[in-house]
């Protein structure tokens, strides 16, 4: 029997393993990951924007949130800073505002200042020096300020997710790998819980699943969250390939707060800081993973297209932001008409594209699963995770947000895991050998 079961290996599922490996008692522990490596679904490289969020600059985020995502950012970037040398930018970051939305960055920046120090507020002239394109052909009457951090990060979450699992492997506890691998169904037992991966039982004490979307899956099945369903939301990418690098860091603007996804930026690929991103779009797509025909199974099953699910679906779009939001994302990854529409977006970053200096990345991008509630028929926020109080097990859709939190998310989960089981954690000592400053 294992310790614990970790089911899906994208940042989330590794960087727990890394985590019970190094700070917990776990002696056994089986990872099962049905793609053929680690990282390779919404963690891949292109799939994702690869902004380490940290709360100061994501305008959506109120002090709280913010002050939430930046523990778990904190340890994130203080792990990339030691682990992660070839995995990661240490770049600039700016959250632009126009006109009317100028008010709005300014009380931000004074409620915000005590505790992300390194911001500044930034004028048209602060910008035009640090990133020129972002004024080159903005019209002169129009009003812009930017709350500016000098030390952001860009990182590559594929490559974090394997050097998580090379620590993990070399941490105390012995980790048995299987790829290709697909978990059917995962059933209570008398210790624990058992899984069944390609016809095989494997019995834990613990069972997490962070398999994406796929996780709310299991959890229906053993009959959690059984009023959630998913909107999987496809987030596609443009980029400058054909112009050289455009930006110096990564910039933002500012974000509609009704909309649950981050509006558009721009910003150098990590990979190559010749190459800009612009995006992503929102695209609604009945797939659970955006390159896998076979997810489309797994979405009719999730409890969208049930009377319940198409009537909350149809109560969010009827709301006129999200509609029109919906309506103009789908525009976007269509052949000419798309670029078109989606250029009147990408010139809020930088005004001087032109139509032949973006072209869509064909085969980037990853799904989002949106979660709402099939009683309320609302997007819900902030229900990606649950942890049952009952039982010895957790289920991660995405940690929020998104593969900045993946630490703290690890780190909960460990929390859980010694609270449920005879499993210790060492906070304390992760937090000492990250985190000095906590
Ligand atoms: C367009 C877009 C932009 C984003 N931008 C950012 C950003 O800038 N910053 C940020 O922090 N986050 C961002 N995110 C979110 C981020 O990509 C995800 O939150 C993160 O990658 C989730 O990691 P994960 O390990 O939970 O899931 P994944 O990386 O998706 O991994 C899940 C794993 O589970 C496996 N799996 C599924 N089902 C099974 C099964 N039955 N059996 C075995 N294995 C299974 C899959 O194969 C996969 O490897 C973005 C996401 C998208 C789509």
């Amino acid at each position: 029997m294992y310790d614990v079961i970790v089911v899906g290996g994208g940042v989330s599922g590794t960087a727990l393993l890394w985590v019970l490996s190094h700070y917990s008692s776990a002696k056994r522990i089986l990872f099962i990951e049905r793609r053929k490596g680690v990282g390779m679904v919404n963690s891949n490289v292109t799939n994702n924007s690869q902004t380490l969020h940290k709360g100061d600059i994501e305008s959506n985020y109120a002090l709280d949130k913010a002050l939430q995502v930046k523990w778990g950012a904190d340890l994130l970037s203080a792990f990339v800073d030691e682990h992660l040398p070839h995995g990661k930018l240490v770049i600039p970051k700016q959250l632009i505002a126009v006109d009317h939305e100028i008010d709005e960055l300014t009380t931000r920046f004074h409620a915000f200042k005590s505790h992300y120090p390194d911001i500044q507020l930034l004028d048209r002239e602060g910008i035009a020096a640090l990133e020129p394109k972002v004024m080159e052909g903005r019209d002169p009457n129009q009003k812009i300020a930017s709350l500016y951090s000098p030390r952001g990060h860009a990182v590559n979450y594929h490559l974090l997710a394997e050097k998580f699992l090379e620590l993990a492997r070399q941490g105390g506890a012995e980790i048995d790998v299987l790829y290709n691998t697909s978990v059917q169904s995962i059933d209570r037992a008398a210790h624990g819980f058992n899984v069944k991966a390609d016809g095989v039982i494997h019995s834990a004490k613990f069972v997490n699943v962070s398999a994406g979307s796929a996780s709310l899956l299991f959890a229906h099945a053993l009959g959690y969250e059984q009023d959630l369903a998913l909107l999987p939301v496809a987030g596609s990418f443009y980029t400058n390939k054909r112009v050289g690098g455009l930006l110096q860091g990564k910039v933002y603007t500012m974000q509609n707060p009704k909309l649950p996804f981050a509006a558009v930026h721009g910003d150098p690929a990590v990979y190559n800081t010749d190459e800009t991103r612009f995006g992503p779009t929102a695209r609604p797509l009945p797939l659970l993973e955006r390159d896998s025909w076979r997810t489309l199974a797994e979405f009719l099953d999730i409890g969208t297209i049930t009377p319940r699910g198409i009537w909350s679906l149809l109560k969010i779009v009827c709301d006129p932001t999200i509609g029109k939001f919906a309506a103009w994302n789908m525009v976007f990854d269509l052949p000419w008409i798309g670029t078109h529409a989606f250029l009147r977006d990408a010139r809020k970053i930088v005004p001087s594209l032109g139509i032949d200096d973006i072209m869509l990345d064909k085969g980037a991008g990853g799904v989002r699963g949106q979660p709402f509630s099939l009683v309320t028929g609302q997007i819900v926020k902030g229900r990606d995770r649950f942890i049952p109080k009952d039982a010895p097990i957790a289920f991660t859709l995405a940690p929020s947000p998104g593969a900045s939190y993946c630490l703290g998310n690890a780190v909960e989960l460990s929390r859980a895991i010694a609270e449920r089981t005879s499993i210790q954690f060492d906070e304390r000592r992760l937090l000492a050998d990250l985190h000095p400053a906590m």
